[in-house]
């Protein structure tokens, strides 16, 4: 395979354009080649857009939902159970610990989703 602008072998193939380029005409950027000041910002783009894409996947709303729920539960019946034994005793302070961890999981993820939402609506609107 030999570079789209010279007679030398090429080192990667531009992501935008899918030409073969040489390591002279290459821009490497963090998860593919671009041809050199030709379509950086093209390849930047496609890959914010993928990454975005993959973040707002792992933070679907059943891990943003039933995640925390799930650590308010258990935090309610370690506290319930750790109630009866006493306030100061080891499963309510764990319980209470799940609570609160459960709650502000809930509220991280909330405003972690609808950042990245927005960031992508974004860099849509761009293009
Ligand atoms: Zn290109
Ligand atoms: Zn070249």
């Amino acid at each position: 395979m030999k570079c789209f602008n010279h007679e030398v072998d090429a080192v990667g193939i531009c992501k935008h354009c899918q030409r073969a380029l040489c390591k002279d005409c290459c821009q490497d950027l963090e998860f593919g080649l671009a041809c050199k000041g030709i379509h950086e910002t093209n390849v930047e783009m496609l890959n914010s857009l993928i990454e975005n894409n993959k973040r707002a996947y792992e933070s679907q709303p059943k891990a943003t939902i039933f995640g925390p729920l799930f650590y308010v539960f258990m935090g309610l019946v370690f506290s319930y159970y750790g109630y009866q034994k006493g306030l100061d005793s080891l499963p309510f302070i764990l319980g209470s610990g799940f609570i609160v961890f459960g709650v502000s999981l809930f509220i991280f993820n909330k405003s972690f989703l609808k950042k990245v939402t927005t960031e992508y609506d974004t860099n849509i609107g761009k293009n």
